[in-house]
């Protein structure tokens, strides 16, 4: 625990996956003098209350960023703009506001005009999820050994971002900055696009009518199964994801689409000499991935029951 906490008060808005995450993780580092909490609906705000995980959920976002010294948006990225302009006359002047939106252009585009000068805005995307959501699929361990990537405007007070990345540092994340640009490119291929297949993939075999939905289920281990893992992910965050980062996406797609068109040549023409090479050179990415630590071979990792085993640095 450290003696004395990063920030005195931290102010969450949102208490899913991410938010719920964020709490554990802070009250089990001492980083927060006190967690103040918040979600959308009472169902959520009364299940966070029995959980039990943070010093006092609020009723309103207005009445938790009250004394916040750290604002934490940990919502759709769609409800960004309307809830910065909603919390703005209420912020603490000096206070730190962050969120944790996969999308980070259209975040500062929606919330940056509604903050006051008197706060300092840093936006971050933590790299870290899994496909289940609500308050109570948090775990304290979800950022460790994951990057977290902060985007602050030029311009940034170097104290608060300095502050913000000691937070996501305890927390076990690893932390980079970008431009949101750059950050947006980068995930619509490592995140964006994957998940866009996974959704089309699981949908394409939904509607098969030679191959019944018993044998897609019993033959899954196939390959399917890990496409179906990362299609069950939140329909609204995913929706609000591809809405938000349109243009990085479709450039992505159009690049994977021509990537496509070669491989089903490849494959039509029986030129197996093509289709070697491409799964060699995808084979070396994939263990490249796991010798820097961001997977490892067993097929659980990432899950809370697999976490004890994840190396911190
Ligand atoms: P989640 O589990 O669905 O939780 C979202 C939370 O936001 C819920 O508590 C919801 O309240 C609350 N909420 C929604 N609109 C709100 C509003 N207008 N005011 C106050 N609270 C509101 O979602 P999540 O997976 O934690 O994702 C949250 C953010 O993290 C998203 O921006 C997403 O892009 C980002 N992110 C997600 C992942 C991931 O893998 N899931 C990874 C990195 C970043 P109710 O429960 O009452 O509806």
């Amino acid at each position: 625990m450290n003696a004395q906490p990063l920030f005195p008060r931290v102010a969450l808005i949102g208490f899913g996956l991410i938010g719920g995450s964020i709490a554990r993780a802070a009250r089990a580092q001492g980083v927060a003098g006190e967690i103040v909490t918040t979600a959308r609906s009472a169902r959520t705000r009364a299940r966070v209350t029995e959980l039990g995980v943070v010093d006092r959920v609020a009723e309103t976002n207005i009445d938790a960023v009250k004394d916040a010294d750290l604002v934490v948006l940990c919502i759709p990225v769609g409800a960004c703009g309307p809830v910065a302009r909603e919390i703005a006359p209420h912020l603490k002047p000096g206070a730190i506001v962050t969120d944790v939106g996969s999308v980070k252009g259209a975040v500062v585009r929606d919330m940056a005009p509604h903050l006051p000068a008197a706060v300092h805005f840093v936006p971050a995307h933590p790299v870290a999820g899994t496909e289940h959501s609500g308050p109570d699929s948090g775990f304290a361990e979800l950022f460790i050994n994951r990057w977290c990537i902060l985007t602050p405007p030029e311009g940034s007070d170097a104290g608060a971002v300095a502050r913000l990345r000691a937070f996501w540092t305890a927390l076990g994340a690893r932390v980079e900055i970008m431009t949101p640009d750059h950050h947006d490119l980068v995930l619509a291929i490592t995140s964006h696009l994957p998940h866009l297949i996974a959704y089309t993939i699981v949908g394409t075999a939904e509607e098969l009518g030679q191959v019944t939905s018993s044998e897609v289920m019993k033959f899954s281990a196939g390959g399917f199964r890990d496409f179906t893992r990362i299609a069950a992910s939140d329909p609204i965050m995913w929706r609000d994801v591809f809405l938000a980062n349109k243009e990085a996406v479709l450039e992505m797609l159009g690049t994977f689409n021509e990537d496509l068109s070669k491989l089903t040549r490849a494959i039509r023409r029986g030129d197996g000499e093509a289709l070697f090479e491409h799964f060699t050179r995808t084979r070396a990415i994939r263990r490249g991935i796991v010798e820097i630590g961001q997977d490892s071979a067993a097929p659980d990792f990432g899950r809370p029951h697999a976490n004890l085993a994840r190396k911190t640095d």
